[in-house]
């Protein structure tokens, strides 16, 4: 089979712009799926050979055999995940780039942790309770979107005082590092066994990004309450000698996917991480796909500059990798869901 009978698709939100733009920079015909009425940048940045639009995003399930037929590889991305739960997802049967088996590892914070901790990578440490509260700590509520009602805090007295209004809310408490945020873009190919950094980001979050243009005082007057909504993201490139560190993270976590599930993690992931003034990095969570921190890149980045001479985005590269895996006749490689052409 050849590239040009296959199609490239993905929902219309995240990173679908340079999925989409990717798939065109490598010779495949492309489908963008969008909610109703959100077509707009799809259409106007001329990135979609077919916008098809339904009413919600989670109604992609009735195209399946329409996409089957039209030889769609789905590339999938955050909103795949506010779409369909893990179940739906294992169900569909449309060709889907990645191996969905290692989504469990994600999903559940306990099997992350697992995962990472025996990938050798420093993580934040977890408090089981309250009172054991012995330095700063973050409280993070399960499913709060954009981090919203997230606190700080350091003793177990002030724990019950700034916990008591979320009295029905389900939680972590999970230290708090005092460092920078980094997010950094892996990309892993299972044909060559190569791991590449993409790119780098940090996250541009409101309103925690912008309370230090309010005097602590005013902050206090005002009563503000954190939130941590990600709105955008921007570049960052490391010092260069964190770099080996940076590809020993990355080669640590893939070789311990591979214990944990036949196939492993592969294709775009991210470790996000906070560096400490010691330039220790302590890793707090990982996506297992491409994530919108790489948005920044269509044109490339400075690290996919080094490796390719045109510009690389994460999407164009997961484009590149399916690609390559037709013309040598691994699709099954990289698609590791069941389904028949
Ligand atoms: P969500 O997954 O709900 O978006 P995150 O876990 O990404 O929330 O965290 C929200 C914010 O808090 C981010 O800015 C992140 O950098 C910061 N953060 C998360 N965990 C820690 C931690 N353990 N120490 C310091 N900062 C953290």
């Amino acid at each position: 089979m050849k590239v040009s009978d296959f199609k490239i698709g993905t929902l219309g939100s995240h990173s679908a712009l340079q999925i989409l733009k990717g798939a065109h920079d490598e010779g495949f015909g492309n489908v963008v799926i969008c909610q109703r009425g959100r077509a707009e940048p799809y259409r106007s940045f001329k990135v979609a050979d077919r916008i098809i639009e339904l009413d919600t995003l989670a109604d992609t399930v009735s195209l399946e055999k329409q996409l089957i037929k039209d030889k769609v590889i789905l590339i999938p991305h955050g909103s795949f995940f506010q779409a369909f739960d893990l179940e739906e997802l294992n169900r569909q049967r449309v060709p889907y780039f990645g191996n969905k088996d290692i989504l469990k590892w994600e999903v559940s914070r306990t099997k992350q942790r697992e995962w990472l901790k025996q990938a050798g990578l420093t993580l934040p440490k977890i408090y089981e309770k309250p009172e054991d509260i012995d330095g700063p700590v973050i409280i993070k509520f399960f499913g709060a979107a954009g981090g919203k009602g997230y606190f700080l805090t350091h003793t177990p007295e002030e724990f019950k005082r700034k916990i008591a209004p979320h009295a029905d809310k389900q939680y972590i408490i999970q230290e708090y590092v005092v460092g920078a945020p980094l997010y950094i873009h892996y990309f892993y190919s299972p044909l060559t066994n190569e791991l590449e950094v993409m790119s780098m980001d940090k996250r541009y979050e409101t309103n925690v990004d912008s309370i230090g243009r309010i005097s602590a005082k005013d902050q206090m007057d005002l009563k503000i309450e954190t939130s941590y909504n990600i709105m955008g993201n921007l570049p960052v490139v490391v010092r260069e000698s964190l770099l080996p560190q940076i590809f020993e993270m990355g080669r640590h976590v893939i070789d311990q996917s591979k214990k944990l599930e036949k196939h492993g993690l592969f294709g775009p992931f991210c470790l996000e991480t906070i560096v400490t003034p010691d330039l220790e990095f302590y890793v707090f969570e990982i996506s297992a796909r491409i994530v919108a921190g790489t948005n920044p890149f269509i044109n490339g980045s400075p690290y996919a500059d080094l490796r390719y001479n045109e510009p690389m985005s994460t999407g164009r590269r997961v484009a590149r990798e399916i690609k390559q895996a037709i013309q040598q006749d691994r699709l099954k490689e990289i698609c590791c869901n069941d389904f028949t052409l």
